[in-house]
């Protein structure tokens, strides 16, 4: 294979000396070399040896309405020609950001209507975790600071982000992190169930998990709860039905702000715009980035709710944060199409009504009678797969994680990427997929446990 004039050994070659990838151990991405993605069209990524995978993870949770959109192409160009970059400071806007503002207002749940921009995921929740201090030292509460979070969450890789998160293994490389937050136990039955205790029950101690970290702090102390609706990077894990409930009558209770981090389940993932619908959620904050381009652009929003902007705006004083990029006008052009195509296409029904039970069907027909499957889960189109060396005990393969690492690598060299979390198989694909592409995976991911499940005997 050539790119541009170049082989892949020379890619490779300049990639090893220069290039430093997120999230790798560059000792064995030295020895084995990266894989290079060349070209992507609706579902499938291309690699540089011409191998057409199936895209399971929508790129990184984020290529809702697939690859090769020539209408995202053409909405970056036509806006780059006429104005390529202008800020929003200085009391300056440019277009696209305002009607994208409106837009997202319109799509938002009912008490959610303002939007703050940032470039990704993790700055629109340093944004957030900045904006919900200072909305409280507004309101005449400095004190209220802390963040409850969860073991397990993802909420991204800045210091605030890791901080947030619950990855001890970021944690372990962290250094001093944002002071003031702390985690709890996450919603996660396939573990933390115990014996006799019903999903129902479950669900209502994780949250209570919350209300205790809140009562041994004092509700004085604390600002908000932060949590991603379903937890996508920490193994697609899905709290049951009494969960969400609880934590927001919780957070009422004890006058604590809700932030959602939606940065996965954002604009259709789970069937709706916002997982906050799906769970009838009245959030404070949702964070947003990922799907509102379909990653076509690096673009994040943080959607503000009516609460905290009200504040903002009746007391007045500035609130001293923001980014060269926030609402850029290019950005901003392709997301306004992208939600465009999710509209017109009517991708998010499809999830709700046809291919989301599909999926959650055909995980758990086909796939959770596997030998080593101990569980299969999904939401929308988000679905975990619990890799397990005995179905009875749910005792797990040895080596932690090593037996998720081989499905993986079976799966993607039989033409199907999907990821790897400790002992969890993930997928998240585009939107687009339909009955057949679901049929597919499912036939991919069989084979990859078949040749997996011999390799580990
Ligand atoms: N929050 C969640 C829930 C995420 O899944 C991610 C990324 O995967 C982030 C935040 C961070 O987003 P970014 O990588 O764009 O900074």
């Amino acid at each position: 294979m050539t790119y541009r004039n170049f082989s892949l050994e020379q890619l490779q070659a300049m990639d090893a000396a220069h290039h430093l990838h997120p999230f790798t151990d560059h000792k064995d991405l030295r020895a084995a070399g990266s894989r290079m993605i060349v070209s992507a069209d609706g579902p499938y990524i291309h690699d540089s040896e011409g191998h057409a995978i199936l895209d399971g993870m929508a790129g990184l949770w984020c290529v809702n309405v697939g690859y090769g959109r020539d209408e995202l192409a053409q909405a970056a160009f036509e806006q780059m020609k006429e104005l390529p970059y202008y800020n929003s400071f200085f009391r300056c806007t440019t277009p696209t950001p305002v009607l994208l503002a409106e837009k997202l207002a319109e799509l938002a749940p009912k008490n959610v209507n303002q939007v703050f921009y940032g470039s990704s995921g993790s700055e629109s929740n340093d944004t957030a975790l900045r904006l919900v201090r200072h909305f409280w030292a507004l309101e005449g509460k400095p004190e209220k600071q802390i963040i409850i979070s969860r073991q397990w969450a993802y909420h991204g890789s800045t210091v605030a982000g890791a901080s947030l998160g619950g990855m001890s293994a970021m944690h372990g490389q962290l250094g001093a992190p944002v002071p003031g937050i702390v985690h709890v136990m996450p919603p996660y039955g396939f573990e933390l169930r115990q014996a006799g205790e019903s999903e129902h029950d479950f669900g209502l101690r994780a949250a209570r998990a919350v209300e205790e970290a809140i009562l041994e702090h004092g509700a004085d102390k604390v600002a908000a709860f932060i949590g991603e609706p379903v937890m996508g990077a920490g193994g697609v894990k899905i709290a049951p039905d009494s969960y969400w409930p609880e934590i927001q009558r919780i957070c009422r209770k004890h006058d604590i702000l809700l932030m959602l981090d939606e940065v996965i389940t954002g604009y259709g993932r789970t069937g709706n715009w916002f997982a906050a619908q799906t769970y009838g959620l009245e959030p404070d904050t949702i964070t947003t980035a990922k799907a509102l381009t379909s990653g076509y652009q690096p673009l994040s929003a943080l959607l503000v709710g009516d609460r905290i902007a009200k504040s903002l705006v009746d007391k007045g004083g500035e609130f001293f944060h923001g980014y060269t990029y926030s609402g850029h006008p290019v950005a901003c052009a392709v997301a306004l199409k992208n939600l465009e195509i999710i509209e017109r296409e009517g991708l998010i029904e499809r999830v709700r009504d046809d291919t989301g039970p599909y999926f959650a069907e055909q995980l758990a027909q086909r796939v959770a009678p596997h030998a080593i499957v101990g569980e299969t889960r999904s939401a929308g189109l988000m679905g975990a797969i619990e890799i397990v060396r005995d179905k009875q005990t749910r005792e797990r393969f040895p080596g932690g994680g090593v037996a998720a690492v081989c499905i993986r690598d079976h799966a993607i060299a039989n033409g199907l990427m999907l990821r790897a979390v400790g002992d969890t198989m993930i997928l998240s694909p585009p939107l687009i997929w339909t009955r057949e592409t679901i049929d597919l995976a499912i036939d991919r991911i069989l084979k990859a446990l078949d040749l997996a499940a011999a390799d580990l005997a």
